[in-house]
């Protein structure tokens, strides 16, 4: 009976939130130019994850999402990991919180961080192998393998999607019921955790740990789960092929001669990649960039570094450090 009044209110409540996020993000862009684009994607990974909340009321949402966010990857590489992912979004609050907190972050060794790059392609193959793998080894009766090709973690595009689900979820079954609705609190993979295991004490410990881990490696390393998500890598895999390559419409572009080797791009980089510092000019297109742009907001020497949509140029680096000169 009280469903229908908490439902108005629950979305007043979104809704009034957004829009002071949205006042707040509009006076920090005023005020901080080196944090703008940063706040303008907090606000738009925020609106983004209630859109995801709501999306998950519809039956078809995985099918779409699949098709939505594949389709956009081809033509804008991994713009959807930089700003709409919610997991990404969880990461980005974590740093955020350490930051005003004053903690410094972690660097990991550039082996290390490419050895990761590369785990992401074992976890994925992993996880998609493991249905085979436990026929063979007979935890699962041969008859049901191809039913788990079709059920929780193992459908394909479940790997694609666990990183999208919002924190709360419009049905039950995540980690635990809230009491209200038909509502219960999840985090990224926890579903999968308790569809694969089904032992409920083991299940819960597991899940409460990849919750600690994730979020304690997080605070230290900015980023941390997409060094080796198996999801980033889906999404990068799409412009790995050569008769691919043409498509992606969305580069960063850096001009050689107005690079002083400063490094300030390779420190600001979430996930540490190092192209950008090391390639010479021209379109620079890692996979394992986020097209976050934290880069090209962070290079202190105008028109250095850009970002190109269709060949044009959606925004530039700013010479931030005297700020007569910036436009
Ligand atoms: S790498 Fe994975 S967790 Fe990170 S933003 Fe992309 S999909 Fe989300
Ligand atoms: S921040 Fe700009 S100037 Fe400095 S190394 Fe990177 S691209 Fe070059
Ligand atoms: S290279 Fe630049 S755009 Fe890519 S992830 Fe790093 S900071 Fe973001």
């Amino acid at each position: 009976m009280y469903e229908p009044l908490v439902g108005t209110i629950l979305g007043w409540i979104v809704a009034v939130g957004i829009a002071l996020a949205g006042l707040l993000v509009i006076l920090i862009w005023k005020k901080d130019r080196t944090r703008k684009l940063s706040y303008l994607r907090l606000f738009i990974q925020m609106v983004s994850l209630v859109g995801l909340f709501y999306s998950f009321t519809l039956s078809l949402w995985l099918m779409v999402f699949v098709i939505v966010i594949f389709g956009l990857t081809f033509f804008s590489g991994r713009f959807f990991c930089g700003w709409v992912c919610p997991f990404g979004f969880y990461m980005d609050i974590v740093s955020l919180i350490r930051q005003k907190l004053g903690v410094k972050y972690w660097m990991l060794p550039d082996r290390v961080n490419r050895a990761l790059h590369w785990l992401r392609y074992i976890i994925a193959a992993v996880i998609l192998i493991s249905p085979l793998l436990l026929g063979a080894l007979n935890f699962v009766p041969a008859s049901q393998i191809h039913a788990l090709f079709l059920r929780g973690p193992y459908r394909p595009y479940a790997i694609l999607l666990s990183p999208l689900e919002p924190l709360v979820l419009p049905f039950t079954g995540a980690i635990a019921d809230l009491g209200f609705f038909d509502w219960s609190i999840s985090y990224p993979y926890a579903r999968d955790i308790i569809f694969y295991l089904d032992v409920p004490q083991v299940t819960s410990i597991i899940i409460y740990v990849f919750v600690a881990l994730t979020l304690a490696a997080t605070f230290m390393f900015r980023r941390f789960w997409c060094r080796f998500c198996p999801t980033g890598i889906s999404i990068a895999a799409a412009n790995r092929f050569n008769g691919l390559k043409w498509m992606p419409l969305l580069h960063i572009n850096k001009v050689e001669e107005k690079c002083t080797k400063c490094g300030i791009c390779k420190r600001v980089c979430p996930v540490q990649v190092t192209e950008v510092y090391e390639q010479k000019g021209g379109n620079i297109a890692p996979s394992t960039c986020l097209n976050c742009m934290r880069c090209i907001e962070m290079c202190p020497y105008e028109g250095c570094l850009k970002m190109n949509l269709a060949g044009k140029t959606l925004i530039e680096s700013r010479n931030w450090l005297e700020p007569s000169d910036v436009k």
